[in-house]
């Protein structure tokens, strides 16, 4: 059997290439084969070396081949019964690759491609790529004066004025949202000494992905990817009882996770983060009602920035886990009653829970119809036993509380990318960045601009004002571009009827309004529906 030559292969061939599909479909069925690997003849293969060495990796026992045709090679299958079964593809892209992600082995190409049982739903998958490319928030991000990044600190965000005007407003809304469900605010050191994460597990499960540093005096500490130990440690100070629970402990927490710099992806996978973390101290007669409040927090708070669309994944006990059973039994019912009582549609993960206790991922759905997995609710029977938390219960008995782990954008960051993205950039007004930008139609009306833009500010409402030297049409284009809302013309007649001309974003209509009514109308829109 001849063996297939290595050919190169770029983007600009994909076209022919995808075009060739056509040709090659046929009712010719996949037949699998199964070999004993001890008797596996390797002249046998089709495409090289790279398969021999993953065959030698493979663990002794029956090996599966599939062949179509003439054509054989190494599989784990499943596959279709034959190729006439596709009826629609598309081969979008290639990427080079390490073998087995290795720098010093060969580099190889990987194509990807998407097919789909119906033209029709390639073609709306195809539109949703190219939507996707429009909103891409790395792209809207440079429009909008949002944020950058550079090669000194790969993974972390240089936040702009605006961009970070933004990120401090879902902060803001976020902080007057839990102060109302009765959390606590907290702030805890970002660098902790190497044994608290020994004790905590996470230097044994997660030091790899943790940043380091060694002090003068000989100590290792590292820099915190979670907030988890350090919240148990305020928990900790004083002693507790009952009748403090549930003590409800957050924290806008900076974490650090190594990531490998292949793996990073503008705001969307970063290695530094904040997190819109708490921490839950319950007893387990608690957690119920805890998860519920929880679940209609995260629930309402993605309906006020434009997410009703949200699935839920319950995942529940694996085979190896820490815990009392009768403990799993309340805390899987709870959290189960809370993905029913959200009658929201949800999936259910037999064993994929963590080893120490269930949770709930919340997955939203973005305009373009794309799936992103933000919040997590975690039942925790391990971590607050292994710090050392306890408190006294009514009958004067020790008790170590339940810990539910709780974020509801997972990452700020992440989570501005996502928004970006699912609105193109034309956020709602209460969250815009910049919310109106005065633009006086000649210098002659700079000092009325000023003043327009102070009396907005006095308001709660951001503003900027354009005095550079640029043309009206010019200003309207760029500012257009960096999709401010409102964009505030003054001229002669604004100056005499104390007035400002509104220009909406994407709109060529122009409305004329008194200040006064213009402060009432838009403070009015300056807050999320449910205030
Ligand atoms: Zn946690």
């Amino acid at each position: 059997m001849k063996k297939i030559e290595h050919i190169g292969i770029a983007v600009k061939d994909l076209k022919a290439a995808n075009n060739l599909y056509s040709k090659l479909l046929n009712t010719a069925p996949y037949k699998m084969e199964e070999v004993d690997s001890e008797n596996v003849n390797t002249s046998f293969f089709q495409i090289g070396e790279s398969k021999i060495e993953l065959l030698e990796g493979l663990e002794d026992g029956n090996i599966t081949f599939y062949s179509q045709g003439n054509f054989t090679d190494l599989c784990k299958g499943p596959h279709i019964p034959n190729t006439s079964k596709i009826k629609a593809i598309k081969l979008l892209n290639i990427a080079g690759a390490y073998w087995r992600g290795d720098e010093k082995r060969n580099q190889l190409t990987r194509i990807y491609g998407v097919s789909f049982p119906k033209q029709k739903d390639l073609t709306k998958h195809l539109e949703m790529l190219e939507e996707a490319k429009k909103r891409d928030h790395r792209k809207l991000g440079k429009e909008m004066d949002l944020f950058h990044f550079r090669e000194e600190s790969p993974g972390s965000v240089f936040w702009h004025e605006r961009g970070w005007a933004l990120f401090q407003k879902l902060i803001n809304y976020m902080r007057g949202r839990q102060d109302a469900a009765g959390y606590k605010e907290v702030n805890t050191p970002e660098i902790l000494d190497r044994q608290l994460w020994e004790k905590s597990g996470h230097w044994e499960k997660y030091g790899e992905n943790m940043y380091t540093s060694e002090t003068p005096d000989e100590k290792v500490f590292a820099i915190k990817p979670m907030n988890c130990p350090g919240h148990i440690q305020v928990f900790n100070q004083g002693l507790k009882s009952y009748r403090d629970l549930p003590l409800r402990i957050t924290e806008f927490g900076k974490v650090h996770r190594y990531e490998p710099s292949g793996a990073l992806h503008g705001l969307l996978r970063v290695r530094a983060f904040t997190q819109d973390d708490a921490h839950i101290f319950c007893s387990e007669d608690q957690i119920t009602s805890e998860c519920l409040e929880v679940t209609n927090l995260i629930l309402d708070i993605y309906k006020d920035l434009g997410f009703e669309n949200v699935i839920l994944k319950y995942a529940d006990r694996p085979e190896v886990r820490v815990g009392e059973d009768k403990v799993w039994d309340k805390a899987e019912a709870s959290l189960l009653k809370a993905v029913k009582e959200s009658k929201l549609e949800y999936s259910i993960n037999k064993g994929e829970g963590a080893f120490y206790g269930p949770k709930i991922e919340f997955v939203l759905r973005d305009a373009i119809g794309r799936d992103w997995q933000c919040g997590t609710l975690q039942v925790d029977l391990n971590l607050p036993g292994r710090l050392d938390a306890s408190y006294v219960d009514k009958d004067g008995t020790k008790k170590v509380p339940v810990m539910l782990h709780r974020a509801l954008f997972g990452s700020l960051e992440r989570f501005i990318g996502i928004l970006i993205e699912n609105y193109a950039g034309k956020f709602p007004f209460w969250i815009s960045p910049l919310q109106t930008m005065i633009i006086p139609i000649s210098e002659e009306f700079n000092d009325y601009a000023v003043e327009v833009s102070k009396k907005i500010k006095s308001a709660g409402i951001s503003s900027s004002v354009d005095l550079k030297n640029n043309n009206l049409n010019y200003k309207i284009r760029d500012h257009s571009l960096a999709k401010i809302p409102l964009l505030l013309i003054c001229g002669k007649k604004e100056v005499d009827s104390n007035s400002v001309t509104i220009r909406r974003l994407d709109s060529n209509k122009q409305e004329n309004m008194d200040i006064d009514q213009f402060l009432k109308t838009f403070s009015a829109l300056n807050k999320a529906s449910s205030n």
